[in-house]
């Protein structure tokens, strides 16, 4: 680990030089915008098990449909309105200036795109839409949500198919324009940034390796260790909200 001070300053140097930088986010880039993640004391895995969200369950089983929507009816006003933290800001930031291409999130909750990042992979979709698994046909959560049931959280398309929120579940699989784009964009970067992920969900954190053997130097944001930290040319244990903008002010 690098203290955050100088971890601070060798991230700058790295920065500096960077035309291509990308990075990939988790859910710690968003707990300082009040969305809690999962593994953390408190996140979702302490109150539920990933096996009751499976995308085997939720198509086969109307019980398990109904558990997801009144799980959804809690967590969803949360995402709703959270809003970007100034480290979401200093992202932002960062490609304005040129230095960062893309971000590749593993969050669903669109926070990037409300804090101005330009170009965002969001690899495991996303949680503002409700798609019909039979025909395709997609909408605002919040139009779906005003109409769900007490008594009958199955919501259905016209055309009978199920609706699932539009995140991608365990067992679902990966979409594949946007995996395939990371993947690419993982390929040529210069410096990969990993920020407030644990680093554990594959194929997600696979972007780190393929990006570090193909020559990026990888700066790590994170407030424990990950797998990848011996990678890593920094690793800064610290809060994204915070480190982010003391990158992006000794950049200008
Ligand atoms: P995770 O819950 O496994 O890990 C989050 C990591 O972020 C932890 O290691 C934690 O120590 C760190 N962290 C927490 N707050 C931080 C902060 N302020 N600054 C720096 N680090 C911080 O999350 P993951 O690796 O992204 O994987 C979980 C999966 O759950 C992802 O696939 C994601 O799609 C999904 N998820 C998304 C959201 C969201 O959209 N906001 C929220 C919860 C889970």
């Amino acid at each position: 680990m690098t203290s955050t001070d100088a971890g601070v300053t060798r991230a700058i140097g790295l920065l500096g030089e960077a035309h291509n930088a990308v990075a990939l986010t988790g859910a710690g880039m968003s707990t300082e915008s009040g969305i809690p993640d999962f593994r953390s004391p408190g996140g979702v895995w302490t109150k539920y098990h990933p096996d009751d969200f499976s995308y085997q369950k939720f198509t086969t089983r109307p019980d398990s449909r109904a558990r997801y929507w009144r799980w959804g009816l809690e967590f969803f006003p949360t995402v709703r309105d959270a809003q970007p933290h100034a480290g979401y800001v200093a992202l932002a930031t960062l490609a304005k200036q040129g230095r960062l291409r893309c971000v590749v999130t593993q969050n669903v909750d669109g926070l990037h795109r409300k804090a101005g990042t330009p170009d965002v992979i969001e690899i495991h979709g996303t949680a503002l839409e409700v798609g019909c698994l039979g025909c395709g046909k997609r909408w605002p959560r919040v139009e779906i949500h005003a109409r769900l049931e007490p008594e009958q959280f199955d919501p259905r398309c016209a055309c009978g198919g199920i609706l699932k929120p539009c995140t991608i579940s365990f067992g679902q699989a990966m979409p594949k324009a946007e995996t395939t784009r990371a993947y690419q964009e993982a390929r040529r970067a210069d410096v990969f940034l990993a920020l407030g992920t644990s680093l554990v969900v594959f194929p997600a954190a696979d972007l780190v390796p393929e990006a570090v053997e193909h020559g990026a130097k990888l700066i790590v944001i994170n407030l424990e260790p990950t797998p990848f930290d011996g990678l890593a040319q920094v690793v800064i244990h610290g809060k994204v909200g915070e480190v982010l903008p003391a990158i992006v002010e000794g950049l200008q």
